[in-house]
């Protein structure tokens, strides 16, 4: 399936309505950047801006002194998910569905628009909305990925409605009070022992921040997943190119980081996070692990490696986050955060009517039967779950699951599990999130488990952090809390 149907797909499994997925297409934006003496925070910032948008919008012009290198960033990012690019252009051509402009007032106001402003820390948006000559990509990037979000609730405000969203206004604030760690500095830090598991689209967001530092950053960084690109990962993985499809992540971003960090030794683990854990041993505690990971399971699997420290960071719905652990004395670890689900296993019945939408006595029927589903029952399903009747019609009931599967239509269980949405903007925005807790876990190296959750389309507010406490049913800690008992 191509990047585009994909794409196409897993709006129709969001918004269940074919004529939104056409939006995408004949949606046109522009991104405005300022005509001369481009602020650095600004060149940050509207090209971290480009990079997410272009990997959702297929037309977007592109105006202002560094318009040149916006379009070929635009052009990689569309190319990265093997989308076309000849919807990008230079040229200023109003009205257009939305204008973000970067740093300043847009060249003229005939269309709705964002002004955007960022330097150091500080992100702004609405009137006055400036860029500064800050180095630091906190700001730049957190405003961009807001930004990139504040488009998409923009465009499909007719889907979004009843979410009680609102435009961000005339509004700005030093990303550091959001994450309660005022006392964060522009400056170089020392990793120690820091290994990252899962190199997904959050990943790619925090590597862009950490090459981006423009401070020096030394100590052992492991990357460990197991994974080649495929051409649906351009969609979301922040500075992701066309080269980079199938080949490894975890060489892919070890070698970034290293060419920006020199004193950063950067290790490639081409493994499976519990197979780098075996050859690893466990006789060496972890000091601190980053989870990037895309199932609550495998969170939980990294939370039971027992690292001191952890960061995690995710995207779930429209609801973005980052956290970080450092248990003990009531503070809660990753474990807490993913308990062992307690339900009741599902008998088959239910999990097929609950993936496919046919009743259960017709699930029953198709079981037992092996019959492939009459044009009637797959109609059903199609309408259901949005995937193609040609696709399904004629097939017996277990070989529906997997194409349901392969393009996302199968329902999850639990609303917080990690949704795998072809959101830039989330991934960016957890990435950024992820980067902030890993700043305030070097530099701060507070004893405290907090988490910061955030639905993506609405204002940030530091009332989303919210402490963590243990879990009654965490197996880590009461292990934990037995050892201690018995020492
Ligand atoms: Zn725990």
């Amino acid at each position: 399936m191509s990047a585009a149907e994909k794409n196409r797909q897993a709006l129709l499994a969001l918004f269940g309505d074919d004529a939104l997925v056409s939006k995408l297409s004949s949606t046109r934006i522009a991104v405005a950047a300022p005509s001369a003496h481009t602020p650095t925070s600004a060149a940050l910032l509207a090209r971290v801006l480009v990079d997410a948008l272009a990997r959702l919008w297929p037309n977007i012009d592109f105006v202002g002194e560094i318009a040149d290198s916006l379009l070929v960033v635009g052009h990689d990012a569309a190319k990265a998910g093997a989308a076309p690019v000849d919807g990008m252009k230079l040229g200023w051509a109003p009205p257009y569905d939305m204008v973000l402009s970067v740093g300043g007032p847009p060249p003229d106001t005939t269309s709705p628009y964002l002004q955007i402003g960022a330097d150091g820390w500080h992100v702004q948006f609405g009137e006055g909305a400036i860029c500064g000559s800050s180095m630091n990509p906190v700001g730049p990037a957190f405003a961009a990925g807001l930004a990139a979000a504040q488009v998409f609730s923009h465009c499909f405000a007719s889907a979004l409605d009843g979410s009680g969203l609102r435009p961000l206004g005339d509004w700005s604030v030093d990303v550091r009070d959001l994450f309660k760690a005022p006392q964060l500095e522009l400056r170089g830090f020392h990793l120690q022992d820091t290994h990252v598991f899962g190199v997904g689209a959050v990943t790619h967001a925090m590597a862009w921040m950490i090459e981006n530092w423009p401070e020096p950053i030394s100590g052992e960084l492991h990357l460990a997943d197991s994974d080649t690109y495929g051409d649906g990962n351009g969609q979301r993985y922040a500075f992701m190119n066309a080269s980079n499809i199938g080949t490894s992540k975890v060489n892919a971003v070890a070698r970034r980081l290293i060419a920006s960090h020199p004193l950063l030794d950067a290790a490639p683990h081409d493994r499976g996070l519990n197979d780098y854990c075996a050859d690893r041993g466990y006789d060496r505690p972890f000091f601190r692990i980053i989870a990037g990971l895309d199932s609550e399971e495998s969170r939980r699997h990294a939370g039971l490696k027992d690292p001191i420290r952890a960061i995690n960071m995710w995207t779930s719905g429209y609801y973005i986050g980052a956290g970080q652990y450092v248990p003990g004395d009531g503070r809660g670890c990753l474990v807490c955060a993913y308990p062992e689900p307690i339900e009741a296993q599902l008998d088959e019945v239910t999990m097929f009517y609950k993936q496919t939408g046919l009743y259960p006595d017709v699930v029953r029927e198709l079981l037992d039967s092996a019959r492939g589903l009459t044009e009637a029952e797959a109609q059903k399903v199609s309408q259901a779950k949005g995937v193609p009747v040609e696709r399904i019609v004629g097939e017996p009931l277990r070989s529906v699951i997997p194409v349901l599967c392969a393009t996302g239509k199968v329902p999850l269980e639990d609303a917080k599990k990690a949704v795998d949405v072809p959101f830039a903007f989330s991934s960016l925005l957890s990435g950024v999130s992820g980067f902030i807790m890993l700043l305030r876990d070097v530099q701060v190296s507070n004893e405290t488990s907090e988490c910061w959750n955030q639905h993506v389309f609405k204002k940030p507010s530091a009332a989303m952090i919210k402490i963590e406490g243990r879990h009654v049913r965490c197996v880590r800690c009461d292990a934990n809390a037995l050892a201690r008992s018995g020492e």
